[in-house]
Formats: C-alpha cells, sequence, structure tokens
C-alpha cells in the first residue's frame, strides 16, 4: 500500500465517491427500479397492480424477507423480451458507472424467468449486449455470473445448466443465491463439480443469515473461489484464519444487512472487524433499487457509521479489484488507477 496523503474526514465521502471500485455483488433483477419497471410494463402490457411509481416504491419498504420476495418476483414478471433484459443492465451500468465502478460481474437469476417461459437465450443475450456496449458506452467492465436458485432442487439447476451452455462464451461463472437457511451449499456439490469441470468460475451466497458451517462446505465441498456475503464467519475463528491465510474474498452488502436486519444498525457491522483480522473483504450494493443504496451509498454510509477511514477506503477498493476474475495484468492497472486516485486527491 502507498503512503496515503492526509485526508480531512469532512473529505471522505468525497474520496470514497472518487475511487475506482469493482462490484462483485448485484443481483441484476435487484437493480430494477419502479420507473423501469412501469415502463416496461407499458411496453409489454403487463399489469404489475400498480399504477404509479410513487404506489410502486411504497411496495419497496417491505418488512421482512418474504415481501422483500413477493414484490422482487413482482417486478422481474416486465422482463419479457432481450430488450428488456438489455435495458435493466444498461440502466445498472449507468448508475454503476456514476460511482465509478470501472469493473462489474454482474449476478443473474435464469430460473426466475425460465419459470415464467421466457427463453434462456433472450435472459442471456439481452444481459450480454448491456455488457458489450458498457466498456464503450459507460466505461465499465462488465461480465455475468450465472446464479442457481438454492430453494429449488438440483434436478432443476442441472436442467437449467444445460439451458445455458448453449451460450456458455457469455458467462464467466456460476453462483447460489435466494433463501440460505435449510438450503446447504452441499445440496449442490455435484452441480459445482460439473461447472468446476466446465472451467467456471465458482461463487456461492453462505453466512449471510446461515451459520458458519453453509461458509465451510461452500470453500470446501463446493470449492467456491469467493464467499458472497459470510459475515457469519465472525463467529468461528478457525474459519476467520482460513478465510485469512487463503484470502479468499468476502462480498459484504452492508446495506441490505441492514435492511434485512443482520445487524441492527451499521455501527453494528462487523465489516472493520473483518478487514482488521486481515481478510479480502470487498463492498457491495447485493439488490440495490430494493435495499436503500448503491455502490457509493454502500461506502459513504458504512464510513460514516463505523468510522473507517481513508487507509480503508483504499484497501477495500483494492480488495475489490484483487477479487475479481480477471487478470493479473488488468488486476495491476486497476490498482494503478486506484494509486494515482488517491495520490492526486486534495
Ligand atoms: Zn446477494
Amino acid at each position: 500500500m502507498p503512503s496515503l496523503p492526509p485526508i480531512h474526514p469532512d473529505r471522505l465521502p468525497e474520496l470514497l465517491r472518487r475511487m475506482p471500485k469493482a462490484e462483485l455483488h448485484v443481483h441484476i433483477e435487484g437493480t430494477l427500479e419502479p420507473e423501469l419497471i412501469l415502463a416496461l410494463a407499458r411496453r409489454n402490457q403487463v399489469d404489475v397492480g400498480y399504477d404509479s411509481v410513487e404506489a410502486l416504491r411504497q411496495a419497496y419498504n417491505f418488512t421482512d424477507l418474504q415481501s422483500f420476495l413477493d414484490i422482487y418476483y413482482a417486478g422481474a414478471c416486465v422482463l419479457r423480451e432481450a430488450r428488456d433484459f438489455e435495458d435493466m443492465a444498461r440502466a445498472y451500468l449507468e448508475r454503476a458507472a456514476a460511482d465509478n465502478v470501472v469493473h462489474a460481474e454482474i449476478f443473474f437469476d435464469p430460473q426466475t424467468h425460465t419459470a415464467r417461459g421466457v427463453s434462456m437465450e433472450k435472459v442471456i443475450t439481452g444481459l450480454h449486449r448491456a455488457c458489450e456496449r458498457a466498456r464503450d458506452e459507460q466505461g465499465v467492465n462488465a461480465t455475468l455470473i450465472l446464479c442457481f436458485l438454492r430453494h429449488l432442487s438440483e434436478e432443476e439447476a442441472f436442467e437449467t445448466l444445460e439451458q445455458a451452455l448453449p451460450f456458455r462464451d457469455k458467462f464467466i461463472g456460476i453462483g447460489l443465491d435466494s433463501s440460505e437457511v435449510g438450503h446447504p451449499p452441499e445440496k449442490f456439490a455435484r452441480l459445482f463439480a460439473r461447472c468446476r469441470e466446465l472451467g467456471l468460475h465458482l461463487v456461492a451466497h453462505a453466512g449471510e443469515e446461515g451459520p458458519p458451517a453453509y461458509v465451510w462446505t461452500a470453500l470446501n465441498l463446493l470449492r467456491v473461489e469467493r464467499i458472497d456475503h459470510g459475515v457469519q464467519s465472525a463467529k468461528d475463528p478457525m474459519l476467520m484464519q482460513r478465510l485469512a491465510q487463503d484470502q479468499i474474498p468476502l462480498t459484504v452488502c452492508p446495506l441490505s444487512n441492514l435492511k434485512l436486519k443482520v445487524f441492527p444498525d451499521l455501527a453494528a457491522h462487523n465489516i472493520g472487524r473483518l478487514l482488521g483480522a486481515g481478510l479480502c473483504v470487498t463492498v457491495n450494493s447485493d439488490d440495490p433499487a430494493y435495499f436503500g443504496g448503491y455502490m457509493n451509498d454502500n461506502f459513504v454510509q458504512t464510513f460514516a457509521a463505523t468510522g473507517l477511514g481513508a487507509r480503508q477506503a483504499y484497501q477495500l477498493a483494492l480488495n475489490s479489484f484483487n477479487a475479481s476474475f480477471v487478470s493479473e495484468r488488468v488486476k495491476r492497472n486497476y490498482g494503478e488507477m486506484l494509486a494515482g486516485t488517491f495520490a492526486s486527491f486534495e
């Protein structure tokens, strides 16, 4: 780490906003804003049950996981054609670029769409088109990670993988999301082994609400390269040691944790502790349209609540690049870009 210039605490939010960063944990369906839902509903003549942006935004004030999932799936119903998926991803990438996200590895949930009769081809080609255009139009390097819904069966996951393989060149890895408790990683051990043979990168949600045991099995049985969330790891000293030693990245999502009551308030979040223990922690937005903020909101609010400073800001941004699935050369370039921002900041 370079020697950092002294930065006044009042200037910290601006530094957080301006520093280049990577987003590694964002569900594209969770970026649907009410305005876009209603625009797509009109275009596709779908009745979403809300006729104004205000009414829909009101429904985003969900109170628990189930009411969140209800509105989440209702919103996804407006996605019918490839161009709908493209428009959704483009809206996210514009928003990410405004937060100085220069690299994004975006999750998508094909089963949410194929279950409604939308073809895998429409989902992937639409999202991929937005990624291809992102470098020129938004200045963001964007790739896709296909996530399996863990509350569904192993058999359904294998069927989904088969449907996606004709588009293997359009996504770089696979993940595991949806309700964690009661659906431990070992349920998908054979699926992950198969995806590993196919040369796909492997990640999984673990230790968000589920116990440290789920993080262990994600590492040892699924052999994932990153853990999504993972904040419950702090309950297990041996696990903390393993994560630090092997520098397994955790994609932490503070505002999501706050909204879903994983922590009672942001000041109680353990991100500072995880970072202090030498873990490769990153900051991410998860489902930003629903959880109260995109990347910079997560950084600024978390730093304000926990008292983290410029040194941790630098480390978190550097971690986001080191944890990404790009070549060592590209990681070095991103690192230099980050160092440049800090060196010239006043
Ligand atoms: Zn997530």
